[in-house]
């Protein structure tokens, strides 16, 4: 029977849906910049944006485990090419970046995705695991999480195991002794998978597995099966 002391969470789209979020928040960035920039507006369309980023992580490959340093660049890129100064590009672009991560933090919770969290953080030390610039201290998610690692923070996200190891490294357990749940099957389950680690599928689109993944040790469908699914692993030989 598996000695269970640590569960670490994935956050987008494993307690709330992501896309959505996104989308309100470029909704809300663009009319801020409408606003406050408008020759950036219409100067880069949606689509001009999107290329300009491209470009800029073409340039700066490292700055895919840093979305809030690669959004503010690219905030700052287009408002300097819009004609502005690069102090007051800077400035613009600060402000602007704190519209689109005010915005990015209106997350709607999963149902029983709180519940969940509340029940196993009094079982277990939760830690929460991320790709994303999602804050749990913005998200009143510290309530239940005892710390949190970034791909920022770490220097290099998910499927890789560094992030993983610091979890590991920061509550003193075992691989064997924790539980990672999330969405993605590669990043989520086959990266923690390859740590050692019990791994939570939360498979709320009902898709099928990989080929060449490796299976995770659990499967649910609806969020509020997690704390049984928890249950099932510490009570499996
Ligand atoms: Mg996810």
């Amino acid at each position: 029977m598996p000695d269970v002391k640590l569960i670490t969470f994935d956050l987008d789209n494993t307690l709330w849906d992501v896309d959505s979020v996104i989308r309100k928040a470029e909704k809300s960035l663009r009319a801020w910049l409408l606003e406050e920039v408008p020759e950036v507006v219409a100067r880069y369309s949606p689509e001009a944006m999107i290329e300009l980023r491209t470009a800029l992580l073409r340039e700066n490959p490292q700055w895919r485990h840093n979305l809030s340093l690669l959004r503010e660049e690219l905030l700052y890129q287009a408002i300097r090419q819009s004609g502005y100064g690069e102090r007051e590009a800077r400035q613009h672009a600060a402000n602007a970046f704190a519209v689109f991560l005010d915005a990015r933090h209106q997350v709607e919770f999963f149902a029983g995705a709180l519940d969940a969290l509340a029940e196993l953080a009094r079982d277990f030390v939760l830690g929460a695991l991320t790709n994303g610039n999602a804050d749990i201290g913005k998200l009143n998610l510290d309530r239940y999480f005892s710390f949190g690692y970034s791909a920022a923070s770490v220097g290099v996200g998910k499927p890789a195991p560094d992030i993983f190891h610091a979890a590991l490294r920061h509550a003193n357990a075992g691989a064997t002794e924790t539980i990672h749940i999330g969405d993605h099957l590669v990043d989520d389950i086959h990266g923690a998978n390859e740590v050692g680690i019990h791994t939570i599928w939360v498979n709320l689109k009902q898709e099928d597995l990989l080929e060449d993944s490796s299976a995770p040790t659990h499967t649910v469908h609806e969020v509020e099966q997690i704390p049984g699914a928890v249950q099932h692993i510490i009570s499996a030989d």
